[in-house]
């Protein structure tokens, strides 16, 4: 099959027959609802993007597997030149839809299976590998979408797996059936989910041979009996269902989460990845961690991109864009926001090859790229807030412009500059809300900080990775020890 096109994707999603409950109701459509619509039109640009002229090699690659052009969110990366055309497309995702656009959990858990599949077969003589090949000839054959399924519910952080009073706050088997296993457990903040043709389902942590039950890795399509999601609420997503949608700051694009229930849901042999190998699970974590902490570099940016742009241009509006502290500001919004970038790009120029033959970022860098990420859109935020001044929180609704009795007052107080009117500055000022305080903050800001693991998680990994023996002993040499 070619590429799939965008209007086939959303077709494709309509088709679904999952079960998706939005705000205590069941869904029919997400991509009808006017709540669930947004995130599936961002989903949708990423197949658009790969049928223009001008994105197309970016958004495109050609399959290891088949040597046919695929849809790179798809795609196994196997050069450092793949895992920065990865981190660039990112980058172009978040300018062109400002939001979370849900494709990169689910393109970094590929990589992460493809490799660790690969070294379990080699330690163990297991047959998964080949398994996982098959299901991702599937995926890159049908341009599907995949959702990465990682974090468990947890209950009890001080507690592991088997140790939890109720068994099933971490996914785990609980039946050995006829040509499968039977795995119950939730998982949670599951972004796309509700979008995705495919789960793709991991262990969170890990695993001790007491937890062995909880080292399970597979894919089963969304429609599988037994699963069940429940959509994630966001702050002022009801606008979206409001007449005119005036005030919802991004008019096309929006991301989503979602929490997956597996109800005693049967996976066939074919599409299991790891059944009890749990000792490989520590490695598959770190694995998935490097890649998706280096993705944060490419989307998280190309969000900045836009926010900065709109700073830029509420300061024109407002007529203080000359004024020396927000040339200063802005200079310094593009520095975080190209830190960030840089040390993306830096994992990617610093990657290497796994023994499957994939490549992986380097996870030092990739690790540092995060934390910087947990860190720097807050500040970029304060300062994009700071230029926008308070009216970004004290405005009215843009319907009051049409009022007959208060329109006229908006249209003459409302405005900035003298040819800026006062519905261009709104437009500006509730795209900022949208970023810093409204459905857009749950990936700019709170995803930032606990996607792809807390920040805790980042410095534990930056300390272990980091080879202060060497370093003491470049000291030593300089002072003569
Ligand atoms: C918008 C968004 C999108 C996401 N998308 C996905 C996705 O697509 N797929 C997916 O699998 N996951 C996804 N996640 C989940 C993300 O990986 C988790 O939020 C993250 O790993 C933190 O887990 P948690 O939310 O359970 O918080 P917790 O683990 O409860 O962390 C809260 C705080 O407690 C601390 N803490 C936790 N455990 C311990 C402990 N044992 N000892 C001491 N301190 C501890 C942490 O350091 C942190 O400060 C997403 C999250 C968000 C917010």
């Amino acid at each position: 099959m070619a590429l799939m096109t965008g209007d086939n994707y959303l077709a494709s999603i309509e088709k679904l027959d999952h079960q998706v409950f939005i705000q205590g109701k069941k869904c029919l459509d997400v991509t009808d609802h006017p709540i669930s619509r947004p995130p599936a039109m961002a989903i949708a640009e990423t197949y658009f993007q790969a049928e223009q002229a001008e994105t197309k090699s970016l958004f495109t690659a050609q399959s290891h597997l088949s040597g046919e052009t695929i849809n790179r969110f798809t795609h196994i990366q196997h050069s450092k030149e793949d895992l920065v055309k990865k981190i660039l497309m990112l980058r172009e995702m978040g300018r062109k839809t400002a939001c979370c656009f849900q494709r990169c959990a689910g393109l970094d858990c590929l990589n992460t299976v493809y490799a660790m599949t690969y070294d379990m077969d080699q330690s163990f003589g297991t047959e998964y590998h080949g398994r996982f090949v098959d299901f991702l000839k599937h995926v890159q054959v049908n341009d599907l979408v995949t959702a990465a399924c990682m974090t468990d519910t947890k209950g009890d952080r001080s507690l592991s797996p088997s140790k939890q009073k109720d068994k099933d706050q971490y996914l785990h088997m609980v039946e050995e059936r006829q040509g499968g296993i039977v795995v119950r457990g939730a998982k949670l903040h599951i972004t796309g989910a509700v979008n995705s043709h495919e789960l793709i389902v991991v262990p969170t942590r890990a695993l001790k041979e007491e937890d062995k039950d909880y080292a399970v890795a597979f894919a089963v399509p969304a429609d599988t009996e037994g699963v069940t999601f429940i959509y994630g609420r966001q702050p002022s997503d009801t606008r979206r269902l409001e007449e005119r949608r005036s005030d919802v700051g991004n008019l096309f694009y929006g991301g989503c989460e979602a929490m997956v229930v597996f109800d005693d849901v049967f996976v066939p042999q074919e599409r299991i990845f790891m059944r009890g190998e749990y000792s490989m699970t520590g490695r598959l974590v770190e694995l998935f961690a490097a890649h998706h902490r280096a993705s944060y570099g490419g989307c998280k940016v190309g969000v900045g991109d836009v926010l900065i742009g709109a700073a830029t241009a509420i300061a024109e509006a407002q007529g203080t864009r000359n004024a020396s502290h927000v040339k200063d500001k802005l200079a310094e919004m593009i520095h975080l926001n190209e830190t960030l970038h840089a040390g993306a790009l830096a994992s990617a120029g610093k990657g290497y090859a796994t023994a499957s033959g994939a490549y992986a970022v380097d996870p030092l860098l990739a690790n540092v790229c995060k934390l910087n990420v947990t860190r720097f859109p807050f500040e970029i935020s304060r300062l994009a807030q700071d230029i926008a001044g308070g009216l970004l929180v004290t405005m009215p609704s843009l319907d009051d412009q049409d009022n007959p009795v208060v329109g006229k007052y908006i249209h003459k107080y409302l405005v900035g500059k003298t040819d800026v009117d006062s519905d261009k500055r709104m437009r500006l000022l509730r795209l900022i809300e949208n970023i810093t305080l409204g459905t857009g903050a749950v990936s700019y800001l709170t995803e930032s900080i606990h996607g792809a693991g807390s920040p805790q998680a980042q410095k534990i990994m930056i300390a272990r990775l980091a080879d202060l023996e060497s370093a003491k002993s470049y000291a030593f040499k300089l002072c003569g020890i």
